[in-house]
């Protein structure tokens, strides 16, 4: 099955079939936020405005976040549920890779954002894009697009504060992270988040095939596999799907 035709980016999307089919929109029911360890919580996915899950890493000195969100609105209803955990903002945003719907919000966001030297460029080129043709540029992406900027919400993409290449290693207080790029057959400016203390990997939507086209390279797959067994996660979390274990996300990896 060609994913891209439905249009999103989940693998696992029949729901986003009944969208598309009955023009539909379900009842909005309040995210709350999941703990998936001691220090790692996630703010659930949303599939009708394409909304990844947002990963949530409390340290003892700062708390980061894995993608920014959709629009404002979405980091708004992510940090309003961090504060009914009484959690702190996050100080730092990685994100997993430029698409929209992982990087957008990021303008509504607190602190700075990291991102690897490719994902930052293709941000600044849409950014040049925008500028150029406009929003519908943006708009004319996908419906779940429409859904989320209704209303004439601002289009506002920043590049990411913090550049790195390769990898690199964060100390949150008592919480290591690394943070490093790996061949995905999704984009190839996948950054993926390794928690090693709790035994935790945040893929973004490396796992999944190419947006446009819907393909996917079983070489990269092949590469991307390598990476997250290196991880020795127990806990996978992709961009949009529920947490899996290490196993069932490879095994997902080769399925179209
Ligand atoms: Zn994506």
């Amino acid at each position: 099955m060609i994913y891209s035709i439905l249009g999103l980016h989940t693998r696992k999307n029949r729901q986003a079939g009944f969208y598309a089919r009955n023009g539909a929109r379900k009842r909005r029911k309040k995210m709350k936020l999941t703990r998936l360890s001691d220090r790692i919580w996630y703010f659930p996915m949303e599939e009708e405005r394409d909304r990844p899950n947002l990963g949530y890493i409390r340290g003892d000195r700062w708390s980061l976040a894995v993608d920014a969100g959709h629009s404002d609105d979405h980091v708004r209803t992510f940090y309003q549920a961090l504060e009914e955990e009484g959690l702190p903002l996050p100080a730092l945003t990685v994100f997993t890779h430029w698409h929209w719907d992982h990087t957008f919000g990021f303008h509504a966001a607190n602190g700075l954002s990291l991102a690897n030297r490719r994902t930052s460029q293709y941000l600044r080129a849409f950014r040049e894009k925008v500028a150029r043709e406009g929003r519908e540029a943006f708009l004319s992406l996908h419906e779940s697009v429409q859904r989320e900027y209704a209303g004439g919400r601002p289009v506002i993409i920043l590049p990411a504060d913090l550049e790195y290449e390769g990898q690199m290693l964060l100390d949150a207080g008592n919480c290591p992270i690394r943070v490093f790029q790996a061949p995905a057959p999704h984009t190839d400016d996948s950054t993926l988040v390794s928690v090693p203390k709790d035994k935790a990997l945040f893929l973004g939507d490396a796992p999944y095939s190419v947006f446009e086209t819907g393909e996917k390279d079983r070489a990269l797959c092949r590469r991307l596999e390598a990476a997250i067994r290196e991880t020795k996660a127990e806990i996978c979390l992709e961009g949009h799907y529920g947490p899996q274990t290490l196993e069932k996300t490879v095994s997902d990896l080769y399925e179209d």
